[in-house]
């Protein structure tokens, strides 16, 4: 399940199901409701290139559980985009809405696409070809989408578009994460990275340790990344390092700078896919080292916010004895073995959909505002946001210390009852 060629997500998000499951001692038929996803829809995506040839795409969306409400989640644009990791990613959106407990279940979409090779007419045309393909099967009151890796507020524009034009109205709570201005939310950009950091204040706090003067190691260098390192440099953290996939070379590299990075320098030699411009950084005095080194790094937390199955049963152990608190941005960064030996070091950790269910709260509060077409100002978005992030934070630590259970394994417990309640309250099973 770990090594590199045969990792499967959704076997990973299955296993972690079972075993709180186990200790929730659920019955055999909501298990077999809960493990696997209500519905599933994958489908193919004609579009005419730029040079007039035509390509086909396939698209996926999955919707594991709506028994708390309208399904939700991202879309992703992926070159290695599967079913199975869709359908992992749908699952812990279940989870994660339930985790800071908003009334909306969970789904996942995806295209096997690489945009990197794709004009923004096509994307355009890939955007408007996935809502063509599921168009009855998602909504405001069914299933509400929003971006996620390598997807933005221009896809889902064309989504709302293309999706306003086939149901003949304007259905701004269709998708979320759509441009301000355009039935966006203000604070919706930053709030996963922002929630990341909420949580991350609370642990420290909890450890008390002082957020002032600890620091940092940080995967990826993308939306989520970007806003965890702004607001954690606010609470007076510093990050030392950063790591993101190079393009031209195909590969990740970690930038390193000991007295810290600076956010605004390295964003000037970003591309908009979140790579770092290797050459220019070296100028600017960052040390390159390979992708794996930013795990390696003495420092208090380590923040995963790239990829799944970055933290695993290879290069668990190097994380080194300073790290306090793994606070995990990206969505299923680490593995069960490494889970296991994260647990036995005592590491502290704020487990992924937990940690960066920021998006989907403030997607939520977009929806909200969509719908009552009434938007609010960017600090009562983020004052309620802080709110939802602490009290899921609280009621996950609460149980943990009162049940002695691994952080990751008490944000189960909370989500899957909670969603396992509804189903039994709907009787379903
Ligand atoms: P993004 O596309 O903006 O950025 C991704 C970053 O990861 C880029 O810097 C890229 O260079 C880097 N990266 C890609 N492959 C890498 C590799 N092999 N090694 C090192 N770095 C690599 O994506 P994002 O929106 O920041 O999302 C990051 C993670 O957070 C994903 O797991 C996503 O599912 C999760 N997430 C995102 C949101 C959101 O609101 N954007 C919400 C919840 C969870």
């Amino acid at each position: 399940m770990t090594t590199a060629g045969s990792f499967n997500p959704f076997a990973m998000a299955q296993a972690q199901f079972d075993g709180v499951a186990e200790l929730l001692g659920l019955d055999e038929a909501t298990r077999q409701l809960l493990r696997e996803p209500l519905r599933e829809y994958s489908f193919a995506i004609p579009v005419r290139m730029d040079d007039g040839t035509h390509r086909v795409f396939r698209g996926f969306r999955v919707q594991h559980n709506d028994a708390r409400g309208a399904s939700k989640g991202g879309i992703r644009f992926h070159p290695q985009e599967s079913l199975d990791t869709v359908r992992a990613l749908a699952m812990w959106m279940s989870w994660k809405t339930a985790v800071v407990d908003i009334p909306l279940g969970g789904g996942k979409g995806g295209v096997i696409c690489d945009p990197h090779h794709l004009s923004l007419r096509e994307q355009e045309q890939i955007c408007r070809g996935w809502v063509r393909q599921v168009a009855r099967n998602v909504g405001p009151l069914l299933d509400v989408p929003a971006p996620d890796v390598m997807t933005s507020a221009q896809h889902m524009l064309w989504m709302l578009d293309e999706f306003e034009t086939i149901h003949g109205g304007k259905y701004p709570g269709f998708i979320t994460g759509k441009p301000v201005g355009l039935g966006g939310s203000l604070g919706r950009t930053e709030a996963t990275g922002y929630g990341v950091v909420y949580t991350l204040r609370d642990a420290l706090e909890r450890l008390g340790i002082e957020a002032r003067g600890t620091t940092a190691s940080v995967q990826g260098f993308g939306n989520v990344a970007r806003h965890a390192i702004e607001l954690f440099a606010r609470l007076g953290g510093t990050t030392v390092c950063v790591a993101c996939w190079d393009q031209a070379d195909q590969t990740s590299y970690s930038y390193r700078r000991a007295s810290g990075i600076d956010l605004d320098e390295l964003r000037g030699i970003t591309d908009r896919f979140g790579g770092i411009d290797r050459n220019k950084a070296r100028d600017l005095g960052y040390e390159v080292l390979d992708g794996g080194a930013w795990i390696e790094q003495q420092v208090d937390v380590l923040i995963p916010a790239a990829l799944e199955n970055q933290i695993n049963a290879d290069n668990v152990t190097s994380i080194a004895p300073s790290v306090k608190v793994i606070a995990e941005g990206a969505n299923g960064p680490t593995t069960p073995e490494a889970d296991a030996e994260i647990r036995r070091r005592g590491i502290f950790l704020l487990p992924d959909f937990l940690a960066n269910a920021g998006g989907v709260t403030c997607s939520y509060f977009e929806q909200v505002q969509s719908n009552m077409n009434y938007y609010w100002e960017r600090d009562e978005v983020l004052r309620r946001l802080d709110r939802k992030m602490t009290a899921a934070f609280e009621g996950v630590v609460e149980l943990a210390e009162s049940r002695k259970l691994y952080m990751r394994d008490a944000a189960y417990v909370i989500a899957i009852d909670r969603v396992a309640q509804a189903c039994h309250d709907r009787g379903w099973v």
